[in-house]
């Protein structure tokens, strides 16, 4: 209950900033004109079917694909707490999958899920697929199967602009390092930054210890870190000293290896046709990134 209560003031705080700069779909109102980036629309599949996958099956009968994001992480996987729409790459990514699947947007449920439930969620099928900043390892290949990857992030640190102590790695021995429960970030703390682990459910809290000065740094996924950065430029700045590669992967049921292949093969399709960069260039662009170049999909994860 305490922690509910916590996550739903960590959002409320950045509902507030969301509001200050953004119009009600997310994207900032100063780019609200003509040239801003346009979200590609994605054409249903009437005509899908993915013979020998349970979780399409399942999927198919309800008339509803459950999907697993994240909420908290501005241009990737943000919800809008007012009028509960959800923006981002990563729910951008999902849409266009559930479209090539034969699901619709408003045949999603999307399900806010935390780092740390997310193969749990998974593999009991609470939800179909989970698309939300989920870096592809082997440590999670032995509970999940990925489809990727279709981004690949590296962690960073997120400090206080008038922070002019910390300037990367080498510089944060004794410092309180925030992050959250079950990400590969987390893991880097004690072995990479050599600081002191601080550590709550989702990214939000932590920024928000940070603007109170609670904590030193935030630690994850300079793509996640830029968001927050962008939506608070006066206060927040990315270190810029990434330590890792991250690529994110589409997770799914361990053994559903046909859902697997089509994930797979509707992302190169997206990739291809020119809807991932259309995408990132309207989410993830914003927050102040170019599109990088696509990264190659793995045969099988
Ligand atoms: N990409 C990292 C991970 O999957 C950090 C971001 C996150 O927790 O979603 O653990």
């Amino acid at each position: 209950m305490k922690a509910r209560r916590t996550i739903a003031a960590a959002l409320s705080v950045l509902a507030l900033t969301a509001v200050a700069a953004c119009g009600k779909d997310g994207s900032p109102t100063a780019n609200a004109d003509d040239a801003a980036p346009k979200l590609p629309t994605y054409q249903v599949k009437t005509d899908a079917k993915l013979d020998g996958s349970p979780t399409w099956k399942k999927a198919k009968e309800k008339g509803r694909l459950t999907i697993g994001a994240k909420a908290d992480q501005p241009f990737l996987g943000f919800q809008d707490v007012a009028t509960k729409g959800r923006s981002g790459f990563d729910i951008e990514i999902a849409k266009m999958v559930a479209a090539d699947l034969g699901f619709g947007p408003d045949q999603i449920d999307f399900q806010t899920i935390v780092s740390a439930n997310r193969e749990t969620a998974i593999s009991k099928g609470q939800v179909d697929y989970y698309v939300g900043t989920y870096t592809i390892n082997d440590k999670r290949k032995a509970l999940v199967s990925f489809a990727g990857p279709y981004l690949v992030a590296g962690q960073d640190l997120l400090v206080l602009k008038s922070n002019t102590a910390i300037t990367g790695k080498d510089s944060l021995a004794g410092k309180n390092i925030c992050s959250a429960t079950g990400s590969t970030s987390i893991d880097r703390i004690e072995s990479t930054y050599k600081g002191k682990v601080v550590k709550y459910d989702t990214y939000a809290q932590c920024v928000e210890k940070l603007l109170t000065d609670e904590v030193d740094a935030v630690t994850t996924d300079d793509a996640i870190l830029k968001g927050y950065a962008a939506k608070n430029p006066t206060k927040l700045k990315v270190v810029g000293d990434p330590v890792s590669k991250e690529p994110y992967g589409v997770g799914l049921n361990k053994d559903d290896k046909v859902l697997q292949a089509a994930i797979s093969a509707s992302l190169k399709a997206h990739e291809d046709n020119g809807d991932w960069k259309k995408a990132y260039d309207a989410t993830l662009g914003l927050s102040g990134s170019t599109a990088p170049a696509v990264p190659a999909l793995e045969t099988s994860s």
